[in-house]
């Protein structure tokens, strides 16, 4: 039987698998190297961290709502 409770938690999966997907911001594919300062990447990176991140969109004067 299923109860309001357990209705609860699927919303809250459910909502909580689209923020995910919202939060990739949007933007060029990962080319195996940084696309702030250029160095090597392993797998889908895209930035070296969350540094090379902010400067990357703040020059590109991309808002994602990031606020960290
Ligand atoms: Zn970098």
């Amino acid at each position: 039987m299923t109860t309001l409770d357990d209705k609860a938690t699927e919303f809250e999966e459910l909502r909580r698998a689209d923020a995910l997907k919202m939060r990739k911001p949007n933007g060029p594919e990962a080319c195996g190297a940084c696309l702030n300062c250029g160095a090597e990447l392993a797998g889908d990176l895209r930035w070296c961290d969350q540094d090379c991140r902010d400067d990357w969109q703040a020059r590109r004067g991309v808002c994602v709502g990031v606020a960290a």
